[in-house]
């Protein structure tokens, strides 16, 4: 088998090295953008709970402030002195409020700090608009000490014009802040009243223009001129640092199994060569009984590596491994040869029609080769002896177009074809009709399922029932027990196979086991 064949596919230590970073860097991207949009999706929720905790904070405080100056609406009628105590009382009750102020016609009358005044609320509360119903504004506490601020809250009496309550707030945005601790990532939460903003930064005012720009956040206090900024970011470095170090981490371990894999497929791969040219594969024959009979007019051909170290290794893994590598092909060629080698014992052995029955992979069935390849073998067997049945899983006729090409072609040439694991597929009966198709067989799984004497299979029957309508011959594969050879000859299966009569047997063995006498006589007797 000519080298280059092999050496397409074998990829060199600095191939998988390279093709291992590739994978990493591509897992590493894909994982940092999703973890990334997890965390600004969280942060992003987490701003929205935020900012309407604080501003729905904010509304109650201010409709209870709003609910206090209707409750001290009675005072207007009686003079400062006598309502002076309630509004003391009320001003020193209400948490953070400094002080209730009685307006009349824009000139503010009763303070409850200082009793008696007289004083424009313009003097008073510069920019505040009491012809509105409710007006905030922010300023200093007095116009001397600039480090405290407070609002000043007018909120005009029922059906007055410019008379009404101003009310002091004293602001602290200590507990807007402990509202954010939870927010690791706030920077910052700014009231913004009118032009004017107090950030939980310093208790400085400051114009709204020398706010930072972009606020994550900004919440409307419902029915008040009241507006909450929040500052932060929605992907803080740290949360990108942590991102950024976990797709290193994840890159670094798909990139690591990636190559891992490869290795191992290359390995594998390289070992399935090794073994072909060291003639580590033999081959295993179970025998197929004539249910009529109990005769053996058959037997399949099954694979067996024994790796010189690592042992018998099962066929799954290694036809498996073969068809993901594209070594099917050649495995298969040394299959047929290898049969070439022993076939000429069997042939002294075997009479003339016995059934030699071969697996072919999908893979191989499609490949440019396929028809020379079986040629060769054709080529290499005794002629007009054995009946060759090549036995093809339904997943080998997926592609209908090509399956009845070389269906129809295998025919011409004097091949008999086989469905293996017949009923494991998706479609299996449509198969049926739409191919030409010689001996169905039963998967195994099918036949297990016999086990209990009484019950019968529904399915089995229809498989059965169709098979023998469409002149299909079956094949019992895995038949283990005397009850399922039993079930299956009572209910028309043509050929039994399986550990029952006989494990697949290497060639000395098998020849054998041919050779001695065998007695099935608690199933002969029925027969
Ligand atoms: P398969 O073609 O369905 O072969 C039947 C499997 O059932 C064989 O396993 C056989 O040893 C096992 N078997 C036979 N009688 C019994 C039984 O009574 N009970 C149970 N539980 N099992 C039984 P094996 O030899 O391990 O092969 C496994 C699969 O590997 C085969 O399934 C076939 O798909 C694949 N294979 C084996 N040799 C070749 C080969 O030369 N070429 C290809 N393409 N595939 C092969
Ligand atoms: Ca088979
Ligand atoms: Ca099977």
């Amino acid at each position: 088998m000519p080298r280059t064949l092999f050496s397409d596919n074998y990829l060199s230590t600095k191939q998988i090295t390279s093709l291992g970073i590739v994978i990493g860097l591509i897992a590493a991207l894909f994982f940092g953008g999703i973890f990334s949009f997890i965390q600004y999706n969280k942060r992003d929720s987490g701003y929205n709970v935020l900012a309407q905790n604080m501003s729905s904070y904010l509304q109650t405080f201010f409709s209870h402030l709003q609910n206090t100056t209707y409750d001290l609406q009675p005072l207007f009628h009686a003079n400062c002195r006598n309502g002076n105590w309630e509004l003391t009382s009320r001003a020193a009750f209400q948490i953070n409020i400094r002080t209730f102020i009685l307006v009349r016609d824009s000139i503010a009358f009763c303070s409850s700090a200082t009793g008696n005044m007289l004083m424009p609320l313009k003097e008073l509360a510069p920019g505040l608009n009491d012809s509105k119903d409710v007006d905030f504004v922010i300023m200093p506490e007095t116009l001397k000490m600039h480090n405290n601020s407070i609002i000043g809250a007018w909120f005009r009496s029922p059906g007055a014009e410019n008379s009404g309550i101003y009310a002091t707030i004293s602001i602290n945005l200590t507990p807007y802040l402990l509202f954010s601790a939870n927010q690791q990532n706030i920077s910052s939460v700014a009231l913004v009243i009118g032009d004017k903003a107090l950030t939980s930064n310093n208790n400085h005012i400051v114009n709204t223009d020398q706010l930072p720009d972009d606020p994550v956040r900004i919440a409307q206090v419902p029915g008040y001129p009241v507006k909450l900024y929040i500052f932060g970011s929605l992907l803080p470095a740290e949360d990108l640092q942590l991102s950024a170090l976990a797709s290193v981490i994840f890159g670094v371990l798909v990139g690591s199994f990636g190559a891992y894999i490869l290795t191992v497929h290359r390995r594998l791969e390289h070992k399935i060569l090794v073994g072909i040219k060291q003639n580590q594969f033999y081959l295993a024959y179970q025998p197929a009984m004539n249910s009529t009979t109990l005769n053996a007019d058959g037997f399949e051909v099954l694979m067996r590596w024994k790796h010189p170290t690592a042992g018998l290794i099962p066929p799954d893994v290694f036809i498996n491994a073969a068809e993901a590598q594209q070594l099917i092909v050649p495995l298969t060629r040394h299959l047929f040869s290898l049969v070439a080698q022993d076939i000429h014992k069997l042939k002294t052995i075997l009479p003339v029609g016995t059934k030699l029955a071969l697996n072919l992979s999908p893979s191989h069935l499609y490949s440019s080769s396929f028809k020379a390849d079986i040629l060769t073998l054709a080529a290499a067997l005794p002629q007009n002896h054995f009946q060759i049945v090549f036995e093809i899983t339904e997943r080998g006729m997926l592609q209908e177009k090509e399956a009845t090409d070389i269906f129809s072609w295998l025919h011409q040439q004097g091949f008999f074809i086989s469905v293996d694991d017949f009923g494991t597929g998706n479609s299996a009966l449509i198969y049926l009709e739409r191919f030409t198709i010689d001996y169905l067989k039963i998967d195994k799984g099918f036949i297990n399922s016999i086990c209990v004497a009484t019950a019968t299979s529904p399915v089995l029957d229809a498989i059965l029932t169709i098979a023998h309508r469409l002149d299909i011959k079956t094949v019992a594969e895995g038949v283990e027990t005397t009850e399922q050879a039993r079930w299956l000859i009572d209910h028309g299966v043509n050929y039994l196979q399986g550990y029952y009569f006989c494990h697949p047997l290497p060639l000395e063995q098998f020849i054998q086991w041919y050779q001695a006498p065998r007695h099935y006589s608690d199933l002969l007797n029925k027969v």
